[in-house]
C-alpha cells in the first residue's frame, strides 16, 4: 500500500513538471501533447483508482488528481468550494470483495465469462440449477407449472430476452424474486452499469458462451455493499476573463467511472471518460497560458456520479457555484477517444448558430472527420445544464474500438484517433465563442 502511494505521488510530481515545461514552451510539438495525454489516461485508468468508482477511495483519488492539476495549471477555486470541490452524497451498490462464481468445477472469469447485475446482492453458498421454460411466457400450463415451482434454494438460469420479457409479466417478475440466486444468459457483450439499490438475491450477468451446456450446480462467493449517502464531490475551478469576468464559458467532463468488480478486477473506463477528463486538462493547460486567455471566464467541472445517473451534475444545477444564466455556452466531453469516423454533437439541432461556427473551424486536413447533429438527449452531464436552459454541446466520437462499460475500455487499447484535432477544434470553438 505504500509503495503504490508513493509511486502514485512520483507520477503526479511527473505530470506537474510537464505543465511546466510545456507553459514555458506552448508551441510544444504535438507528440509531447500526446505523451502527456497518455500519461494522464493510463494514470486514470490504472489499478491504484480502482475504476474510479465508491471503494477502496477510487473516485476520491481521481478527484484529488483533478484537483492538483488545476491547482498546478492555476485555476482559481470558487469560494463556496473547499480545495476545487463540491461534497455531495450518493446511493450506489458496490462489490469491492470477494467474487468467486464456480459452474460444474469449472471457473467463471469475472470480466469476461460474466459480470454482476447492478443491484446484485452478495451471497455465499452452492446450488443447484434450474432453467427457466420460455414457454411459461405463453402457454397457461407452463406459466402455471412455473409459478408453482419451489426456487429458494436453487439458481434459476434464464436468457436476458426472457427476462426481459418477464418484466411485463408482474407474477412471473415477482416469482423470479424468489429463487436463490438469478443467472441471466446474456447472447451479446456484457455491459455493466449502476443501481441506487440492492436487491434480495444475487444476479449474474453470464455471456452465453461461456455459460457450461447444461450446467446442473453454481457456487458462488460474492460481497455486495450497498454505499449509503456515500460523499463524492464534483471537481471545479475557473481561469478568469480578461474583459467579461460575468460571461462564462464551461466545460465539463466526468471522472467517474463503473468502480471495481470483486477485489481483483476493475473498470479502467479509458475512453469513457479518461479521455474526456485528459481533454478538459488540456484545453485548461492551453487557456490558462497568459498568451491564449480568453476574455470570458472559462469554468472546468469534472463531475462525480454520471454513471451512477449524472448524479453530479443534477446536484450541481440544483446547487450552482455560479448564476447559470451567465453561461455564454457549456460544452461537455464524455467518450472523446476514438473518431475513425467523425463526432457526434448532441444538441447540435437546437442551437444551430454554434453548430454552424463548429463545422466552419472544422475544414481542413486537420479536421476531425463529419460532424452530426443530434437533438436533445440524456445521456451526458449537460443534460441538466441544458434542462435549466443553459446552451450546451455534448460531443463524442465515433467509431474505433467497441469497448463500452466493460473490462476492455483500458488505456492500451485506446486509439485517440482524432485527438489533437479535436483538442484543436474545441480550442478554437471556445476562442471564437468569447469574441
Ligand atoms: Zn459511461
Amino acid at each position: 500500500m505504500p509503495a503504490i502511494c508513493k509511486l502514485a505521488r512520483q507520477r503526479l510530481h511527473w505530470l506537474g513538471l510537464s505543465v511546466c515545461l510545456l507553459t514555458l514552451a506552448p508551441e510544444a510539438a504535438h507528440s509531447q501533447d500526446m505523451r502527456e495525454v497518455r500519461r494522464t489516461v493510463r494514470y486514470l485508468t490504472s489499478r491504484h483508482l480502482h475504476g474510479r468508482g465508491y471503494t477502496h477511495h477510487g473516485d476520491q483519488r481521481a478527484a484529488a488528481f483533478l484537483a492538483r492539476q488545476f491547482k498546478s495549471l492555476g485555476l482559481v477555486p470558487f469560494k463556496s468550494a473547499a480545495a476545487y470541490t463540491q461534497p455531495f452524497p450518493l446511493t450506489v451498490n458496490t462489490f469491492p470483495g470477494r467474487l468467486a462464481v464456480t459452474v460444474d468445477g469449472h471457473k467463471l472469469q469475472p470480466g469476461q465469462d460474466f459480470i454482476l447485475a447492478p443491484e446484485s446482492a452478495g451471497g455465499r453458498f452452492t446450488a443447484s440449477v434450474v432453467y427457466f421454460d420460455s414457454l411459461a411466457l405463453g402457454q397457461e400450463g407452463a406459466r402455471q407449472q412455473f409459478l408453482a415451482q419451489p426456487l429458494q434454494a436453487v439458481a434459476l438460469v434464464l436468457t436476458q430476452p426472457d427476462y426481459q420479457r418477464i418484466q411485463a409479466q408482474p407474477l412471473l417478475a415477482q416469482k423470479l424474486g424468489e429463487a436463490r440466486a438469478l443467472v441471466i444468459l446474456v447472447p451479446g457483450k456484457l455491459t455493466a452499469s449502476l443501481a441506487p439499490r440492492q436487491v434480495a438475491q444475487p444476479k449474474l450477468l453470464v455471456a452465453a458462451p461461456a455459460w457450461p451446456h447444461a450446467a446442473r450446480q453454481i457456487t458462488l462467493v460474492l460481497d455486495a455493499c450497498l454505499q449509503e449517502n456515500y460523499r463524492t464531490q464534483n471537481v471545479l475551478g475557473y481561469i478568469p476573463g480578461t474583459a467579461r469576468l460575468d460571461s462564462l464559458l464551461v466545460v465539463t467532463a466526468h471522472y467517474d467511472h463503473l468502480g471495481e468488480l470483486g477485489r481483483h478486477h476493475f473498470f479502467p473506463g479509458a475512453n469513457d471518460n479518461a479521455s474526456g477528463t485528459s481533454m478538459l486538462l488540456q484545453l485548461a493547460r492551453h487557456l490558462s497560458q497568459p498568451s491564449h486567455r480568453l476574455r470570458y471566464t472559462v469554468v472546468f467541472i469534472g463531475f462525480s456520479g454520471e454513471e451512477a445517473g449524472l448524479l453530479g451534475s443534477r446536484y450541481f444545477t440544483a446547487h450552482p457555484l455560479f448564476p447559470l444564466d451567465k453561461v455564454r455556452f457549456l460544452l461537455n466531453l464524455d467518450l472523446v477517444g476514438t473518431g475513425d469516423t467523425g463526432a457526434t454533437v448532441v444538441n447540435g439541432t437546437l442551437h444551430p448558430k454554434e453548430y454552424q461556427l463548429l463545422q466552419q473551424l472544422n475544414t481542413g486536413p486537420a479536421s476531425v472527420g463529419p460532424l452530426s447533429a443530434r437533438g436533445r438527449a440524456a445521456n451526458s452531464d449537460h443534460f441538466p445544464f441544458s434542462e435549466a436552459g443553459v446552451p450546451a454541446f455534448f460531443l463524442y466520437t465515433r467509431g474505433g474500438i467497441a469497448a463500452y462499460h466493460d473490462v476492455d475500455d483500458r488505456a492500451e487499447t485506446l486509439p485517440l484517433t482524432r485527438y489533437n484535432e479535436l483538442f484543436q477544434l474545441l480550442s478554437q470553438f471556445l476562442t471564437h465563442l468569447a469574441h
